[in-house]
């Protein structure tokens, strides 16, 4: 049985105050962690104070990004090796906007994806097609790309690690979410793609996150589909209530 996951993507969003309080707020409330993982990818700066903040309770802080080196003349990157220590073991890599304003490739990602796993970060690997894309019925073919360049040369154990988020370009932020049916097509795609890379007892372990516009009314028709194992929520994450209410409908 896959583990439902909810994850919070801030984006940058909220002042390092605002972090804290959303971590105290939350904190206590959420369902327990057998039931379903809860998790907040909040701006680099606030991670320590988060992480600290949360203490024992099931809510998981991560990063948004991170670098695949861990050190050297990188000005402006994080590097994985300083997340690992401060104990983040969550970062979301190849967000559809780091790969459109931060050139992120699926060589890039791929890399990262390797120095996560080697740090012992889990990473939720973003994947989803364009609107042009989805318009030429390209969605199948482009995310297929995106798992077989991303996921390049993991071990199976490794694999089963990665979270994967398909998240359609055109139903992030927009309002304008996927249907459940369409989404869960794709993300049925994404596990037979890992299936073949890797075997069925892999893709079957592995978890899938849709994104895009999610929100407590919408996410128990994505909860309900066979392949959706949870979301990567980005504006419905911000507000504390929102957020329990997502987690509570996942668990
Ligand atoms: P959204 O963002 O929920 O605001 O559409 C999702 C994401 O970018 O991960």
């Amino acid at each position: 049985m896959r583990k439902p996951f909810i994850a919070g993507n801030w984006k940058m969003n909220k002042t390092h105050e605002e972090a804290l309080a959303f971590v105290k707020e939350v904190s206590g409330q959420l369902p327990s962690h057998d039931q379903v993982e809860t998790a907040v990818c909040a701006p680099a700066l606030f991670l320590k104070d988060m992480k600290d903040a949360a203490g024992s309770s099931d809510l998981q802080v991560g990063a948004q990004n991170m670098h695949f080196e861990d050190s050297g003349a990188f000005t402006g990157e994080i590097s994985p090796l300083v997340l690992a220590d401060l104990g983040i073991q969550l970062a979301i890599i190849g967000h559809s906007e780091r790969r459109e304003m931060f050139n992120e490739t699926d060589q890039t990602v791929n890399e990262k994806v390797h120095a996560a796993l080697s740090h012992g970060i889990t990473p939720i690997v973003c994947v989803g097609e364009s609107d042009a894309e989805r318009e030429n019925g390209e969605t199948e073919l482009v995310v297929k790309r995106q798992v077989e360049e991303g996921l390049k040369e993991l071990s199976h154990e490794q694999a089963k690690q990665v979270v994967i988020a398909y998240e359609p370009i055109w139903a992030i932020g927009t309002g304008k979410s996927s249907t459940a049916e369409d989404a869960d097509e794709t993300c049925g795609q994404i596990r037979s793609v890992l299936s073949s890379l890797f075997s069925t007892d892999v893709a079957e372990a592995m978890r899938i996150q849709y994104g895009g516009s999610v929100k407590p009314e919408n996410i128990d028709g994505y909860m309900a589909k066979e392949n959706i194992d949870g979301a990567l929520v980005g504006g419905a994450s911000l507000k504390p209530d929102d957020f329990i209410k997502l987690a509570e409908a996942s668990s």
